[in-house]
């Protein structure tokens, strides 16, 4: 991208790993390359789940986040392979040295995942497809590893571009075509609209981008409250939030809200169990335990309360997670309650436990886990 026009325009690269998880084994097993594997829980055991599928998975319907037990039924040959988090973490590692060839500026989503902002690079090289094109290569020949970019002049339209051809793509969205490029994209594409939220706009009548446009600021505030300037403005294509090369993660959690509010216990635990289980994965990937347990709890009011356990050591098993959850819920009489939304945080990470600042997020969405 050249900055012809506007000398302030930023150039961002989104780099995304492909399957990062299985390509590693792939690399390192030659006997799994070319076929379905996923790493990821057991099918045996309770609560096992897929961390990521091979593309040989994928063809079958396999989709990381899936439970174990459903993937095999999908795919009866497919093999399960545990997770090396210290072969990834090495990999990521190497990966992070190549980027930081071109810029410093440098913010990890994740272990496979990177924004880069290269609107000054460290080679002038000054054309961000080019150096994207360059460090895709040099993942290639120095890691055996294939990645997908995507280059724009923003963060949000640089993450959805690398996602459009994915394994091995590179996909430019330059200023003159964000507009149209934003206007046919599909509402579920956006990324922060969860299902729920999807669902919503396409009952209202939202399907697209362009359709999202013909709502003003305030409309889409009074349907979608502080999330609808988001909408707003990147629907016109504006994303002026920076590349944050320091963050770190001081707590992981996920929460659901529900289409109807719960009002069974049964439902609860049901509801429990499903985010635990996402929290339970996203401490696997990230290699922490924490010392408390967070339970957060909306009422159908939109009164909110927080609960939370401190344990002497750190926990990160799915079981601990699962009945600590739901002993703080009885903890606060839900029986005669209407509860719409859930979510469960570990924090207290503790210092020997938290990877270096570089290697994750501090923010995940509901379904982080790789593509
Ligand atoms: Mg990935």
């Amino acid at each position: 991208m050249e900055n012809k026009h506007n000398s302030t325009q930023r150039k961002i690269i989104h780099i995304d790993m492909d399957a990062f998880y299985a390509s590693v084994e792939q690399r390192d097993h030659p006997e799994y390359r070319g076929k379905a594997i996923v790493v990821g829980g057991s099918p045996e055991g309770r609560g096992g789940v897929v961390a990521t599928a091979s593309y040989e998975a994928r063809k079958f319907g396999v989709r990381s986040a899936m439970p174990s037990k459903r993937a095999l039924q999908l795919c009866p040959h497919l093999i399960f392979v545990r997770p090396r988090f210290d072969a990834y973490k090495e990999a990521s590692r190497k990966i992070r040295e190549i980027f930081a060839r071109y810029t410093d500026l440098i913010e990890p989503l994740s272990l496979d995942e990177a924004y880069l902002d290269v609107t000054t690079d460290k080679q002038q090289i000054r054309s961000a497809i080019e150096i994207a094109k360059l460090i895709k290569q040099a993942i290639r020949d120095e890691l055996q590893l294939t990645a997908s970019a995507g280059v724009s002049v923003n963060k949000f339209v640089a993450k959805i571009a690398s996602d459009l051809n994915k394994p091995d793509g590179l996909t430019f969205i330059g200023p003159s075509a964000i507009e149209a490029f934003m206007e046919q994209l599909p509402v579920e594409k956006f990324h922060g609209v969860g299902k729920v939220t999807a669902d919503k706009m396409k009952r209202m009548g939202l399907f697209t981008g362009k359709d999202l446009k013909q709502l003003s600021e305030q409309e889409l505030k009074s349907h979608f409250g502080k999330t609808g300037a988001f909408y707003y403005r990147i629907v016109r294509g504006i994303d002026d939030r920076e590349v944050q090369p320091h963050r770190e993660t001081k707590s992981l959690g996920a929460e659901d809200t529900f289409p109807y509010d719960l009002t069974e216990t049964g439902e609860m635990h049901a509801e429990l169990e499903k985010i635990a289980r996402i929290v339970y994965e996203r401490l696997q990937r990230y290699q922490l335990k924490g010392r408390t347990v967070t339970l957060k709890i909306k009422y159908s009011d939109f009164r909110q309360i927080t609960r939370n356990q401190s344990f002497a050591q750190p926990v990160g098993d799915l079981e601990t997670i699962i009945s600590t959850a739901k002993q703080l819920l009885a903890a606060t009489w839900p029986e005669d309650k209407r509860i719409r939304l859930l979510g469960i945080t570990l924090s207290n990470f503790g210092e020997l436990s938290v990877p270096d600042k570089y290697q994750h997020p501090a923010q995940l969405s509901l379904f982080d886990f790789d593509e």
